[in-house]
């Protein structure tokens, strides 16, 4: 809705006779009589300065996402101590179950003990690092 109340009214003068003239901004740019000596004139279109432009604030970058420290990603292999007042989470230490010297030891000595022992004993056990509780075996 244009509210006509707003009209505004623009002061000129004549192409003709210099004289000034007023009209309502509506009709700027187009060709009117002039009241005073009833040529034609333009009315000009006002000067309205232009407001300065408005810097455009840099296109914001998402933020970047807040790792919580507290939070801890379980990757895979990595396990949560099953020890409720360990609660360790994270890479289990690796031993293994067998010692190589005795299997070396019993190859060198009795073949088939050797041999079986490297067959049971080989793998490895899996302990928390924090409080060394054993939490699984991988055969
Ligand atoms: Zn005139
Ligand atoms: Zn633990």
């Amino acid at each position: 809705m244009i509210d006509m109340s707003s009209t505004t009214y623009i002061r000129a003068d004549c192409e003709n006779c210099k004289e000034s003239i007023e009209y309502p901004s509506e009709l700027c740019g187009q060709i009117a009589a002039c009241p005073h000596c009833s040529q034609p004139t333009r009315l000009p279109i006002p000067f309205i300065p232009s407001p300065p432009p408005i810097s455009n604030p840099p296109p914001q970058l998402p933020p970047p996402p807040r790792i919580n420290p507290d939070y801890q990603e379980i990757r895979p292999g990595d396990f949560i101590c099953p020890n409720p007042n360990c609660g360790f989470c994270g890479k289990p230490k690796q031993r293994p179950r067998g010692s190589m010297l005795v299997g070396f030891i019993l190859c060198f000595l009795f073949l088939i003990p050797g041999v079986l022992y490297f067959i049971f004993m080989t793998g490895y056990r899996y302990y928390c690092p924090k409080c060394g509780i054993q939490i699984a075996n991988d055969n």
